[in-house]
């Protein structure tokens, strides 16, 4: 599975493309300002540290059991939308410490889960299958296999439907990131050139 320094770089510069992009046009047109800054620096902060929520147990073993055990607390898996809640809590316990808003609170909650749910993604893409949906589905589940699947082994129906699905999922995650970001200030225009 892919180290820390390549999840936080993959969350940064991928799934927050828009705000790195929003942000250096910024600072190109001289537009940016020390706030503005601190703004970016607090979404890039708490999504850090919630795209390392997922292996944060590996600190604890470490030092208490003297193993590198990360993938459980207690009996609940690490990889898995239930703890994904974590994520939420500290994005929203964050941004209302900083902000004193519910409503860029909730975002920064958002924001904090997406980061999270970006590092399951890439522990699935690079081969490590998660507990997605625990305790409801308890096996371990991979998402991108379910993309190379071929119409021959499946059908047309199923194989429409599986693609879907499978691609729904990332594109609501990307979304979820766009529409967190925007509400922190950071989009791309649309602009019309006929
Ligand atoms: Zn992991």
């Amino acid at each position: 599975m892919p180290y820390p320094v390549v999840h936080i770089l993959f969350f940064v510069f991928c799934v927050s493309a828009v705000a790195v992009y929003a942000t250096f046009r910024s600072i190109s047109q001289r537009q940016a300002t020390f706030g503005s800054s601190l703004n970016l620096l607090l979404l890039l902060l708490v999504g850090s540290v919630c795209t390392l929520l997922p292996d944060v147990m590996i600190i604890y073993n470490l030092f208490v059991n003297g193993t590198i055990e990360y993938c459980w607390i207690g009996s609940i898996p690490t990889h898995s939308l239930l703890f994904s809640f974590s994520a939420i809590v500290l994005g929203t316990f964050a941004g209302y410490v900083v902000y004193q808003k519910v409503a860029k609170a909730i975002y920064l909650g958002l924001f904090g889960e997406v980061a999270f749910s970006t590092h399951l993604l890439l522990d699935d893409a690079c081969g490590a299958s998660c507990y997605y949906f625990y305790p409801v589905y308890s096996e371990r589940i991979s998402i991108f296999p379910f993309m190379n699947i071929s119409f021959l082994e499946t059908g047309v129906l199923n194989y429409l439907i599986i693609s879907f699905v499978s691609v729904s999922f990332l594109c609501l995650l990307i979304m979820m990131a766009l529409y967190s970001l925007h509400h922190f200030g950071f989009e791309f225009k649309y602009e019309f050139k006929g």
